[in-house]
């Protein structure tokens, strides 16, 4: 059983202004079959946490500590997170110009299990992922993230989730930008994982809507980088109905 700790999380990034406190103490649990929303109004430092799991260089955790089944992942390179089961899907997907999809898949399994997939049985899951997804087999041949519209991005970032079997993954706003449709699919995909490979969840939202597809088992309130507020479902529908306010100005309070 995977479980990803996140413990007392302190991080700043470097800025023209200096170095600036992003997460100022977060403290998650996350074990593998379970699903965390993180919701948030924007700045509050939801895609800070993200990319601090993913191990992304602009920023520097000044303490606390993050484990994955007791290893310590700030210790790990980005590749070798992903090889230990952790996978993101960012909120701006990059482009990678002159590799197709195709190949970027190929290439980023072999590296995750450390050796080549079997060329027949790959083919074919790829295939049947796509078309779970509802992209067409066009879209194997196209460069990654180039060109892409903001849905196929998502679907994309969910592909390579479907692919690489993860153990835990942080899916960051994959609900931004889409309408209604693509949400759906996008989440189906997310909820396959879920039930095929007990995939754990770190589901990062500015709004509820998503939830309504994808279920979550707990629900944290993320302000000014600290975790002001946690519940089960029940707190995203009171997020649907009250907003941040109450959390964000202390005037606003119900008395
Ligand atoms: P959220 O995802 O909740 O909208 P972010 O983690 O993107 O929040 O940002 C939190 C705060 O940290 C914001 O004030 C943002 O401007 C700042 N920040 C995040 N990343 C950087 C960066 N790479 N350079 C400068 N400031 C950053
Ligand atoms: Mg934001
Ligand atoms: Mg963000």
């Amino acid at each position: 059983m995977s479980v990803l700790e996140i413990r007392d999380l302190h991080v700043t990034v470097e800025t023209d202004a200096g170095i600036t406190p992003i997460l100022n103490g977060v403290t998650l649990i996350i074990r593998k079959g379970e699903t965390h929303a993180i919701m948030g109004p924007n700045g509050s430092g939801k895609s800070t946490l993200a990319y601090t799991i993913a191990g992304h260089p602009k920023y520097t955790v000044t303490s606390g500590t993050i484990t994955l089944d007791g290893e310590d992942v700030l210790a790990m390179t980005v590749d070798e997170r992903a090889r230990a089961g952790l996978f993101l899907a960012m909120q701006y997907p990059v482009e990678i110009p002159g590799v197709t999809v195709t190949n970027f898949l190929r290439t980023a399994k072999t590296a995750i299990d450390g050796e080549a997939p079997p060329i027949r049985t790959w083919t074919k899951e790829v295939k049947q992922s796509m078309k779970n997804l509802r992209m067409d087999t066009k879209f194997a041949q196209r460069n990654v993230n180039e060109g892409f519209s903001g849905g196929e991005k998502k679907r994309h970032e969910i592909l390579q989730m479907e692919l690489l079997k993860p153990q835990i993954a942080v899916l960051d706003e994959t609900d931004s930008g889409l309408d209604v449709d693509a949400l759906k699919i996008v989440s189906e995909g997310v909820n396959r994982a879920k039930e095929e490979t007990d995939l754990g969840v770190l589901l990062i939202t500015h709004y509820t809507r998503i939830l309504r597809y994808i279920h979550p088992d707990f629900v944290h309130v993320m302000i000014a980088g600290r975790i002001v507020e946690e519940g089960g479902p029940e707190l995203a529908e009171r997020l649907e109905d009250e907003g941040y306010d109450r959390f964000v100005d202390p005037a606003l309070q119900p008395v």
